[in-house]
């Protein structure tokens, strides 16, 4: 498959769109699958993060829509595996932190904060192909992706993987808490009027809750030999 993809590549640039709401595994598994395709890896989600951490140390209300415009469009977001860069400065770390997470979930509902970003998206797969995750990669920026994949889990499922997460940092967090804050995210991420958290109608519904990371990689990368390289198998 992989001499197909790079043949492919070298005439275009093909999309993998990975949306899904918090603790689906989006991460984990399309890290996996840009390294098994060798696409570059897009996390849009640490893109809304940098801009509220930026808007939370400079003390924009979230409410500021003019404010955290000017602050999506001007922020310098690097992306590089495993590492956030904003304005210079490695953010990694600081941009998951639980504030962070329910302020990015925020400044994500104004329409000026989403065009800014969704640009610096669009400009990254315009140089490379890409698999990217998020909310809105198959509905909105790339309404023509390659393949696009809806992964989920169940709620409870998605929360014990958080948890565990966190607790892998040596955060200590308590379970009822952690599942209030990521319903009132998810609630929001869904209701908004711009970009909500959806399905694309052509998107394939994986369920990840019973599967391994392994078993969510490759039954993704079936569908992209099914989408993209006619069935061929990888070389
Ligand atoms: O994916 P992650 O949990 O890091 O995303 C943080 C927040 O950023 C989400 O809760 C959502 O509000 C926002 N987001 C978004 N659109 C994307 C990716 C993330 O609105 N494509």
């Amino acid at each position: 498959m992989l001499f197909y993809l790079l043949a492919l590549m070298t005439t275009r640039h093909v999309v993998l769109a990975i949306d899904g709401p918090a603790g689906s595994g989006k991460s984990t598994v399309a890290q996996r699958l840009a390294e098994r395709l060798r696409f570059t890896y897009i996390d849009t989600g640490a893109m809304y993060r940098a801009v509220a951490l930026w808007a939370l140390r400079q003390k924009v209300d979230s409410s500021d829509m003019h404010r955290l415009e000017q602050l999506a469009l001007a922020a310098e977001i690097e992306l590089s595996p495993g590492q956030v860069r904003l304005n210079g400065e490695q953010v990694t770390e600081a941009i998951r932190a639980p504030e962070v997470s329910l302020a990015a979930s925020k400044v994500a509902v104004i329409p000026g904060v989403r065009r800014a970003t969704v640009a610096k998206q669009r400009a990254i797969a315009g140089r490379a192909s890409v698999v990217m995750e998020g909310r809105d990669i198959g509905t909105v920026v790339f309404p023509d992706a390659d393949v696009k994949i809806f992964l989920d889990a169940q709620p409870r499922e998605r929360v014990r993987r958080r948890l565990l997460e966190l607790q892998a940092k040596g955060e200590e967090v308590a379970e009822s808490a952690l599942a209030e804050q990521m319903e009132e995210r998810d609630r929001r991420d869904s209701s908004r009027a711009d970009s909500p958290l959806s399905q694309a109608p052509d998107a394939v519904y994986v369920d990840s809750t019973a599967l391994t990371i392994e078993e969510v990689v490759e039954t993704i990368l079936k569908i992209v030999r099914m989408r993209v390289t006619n069935g061929k198998e990888f070389h």
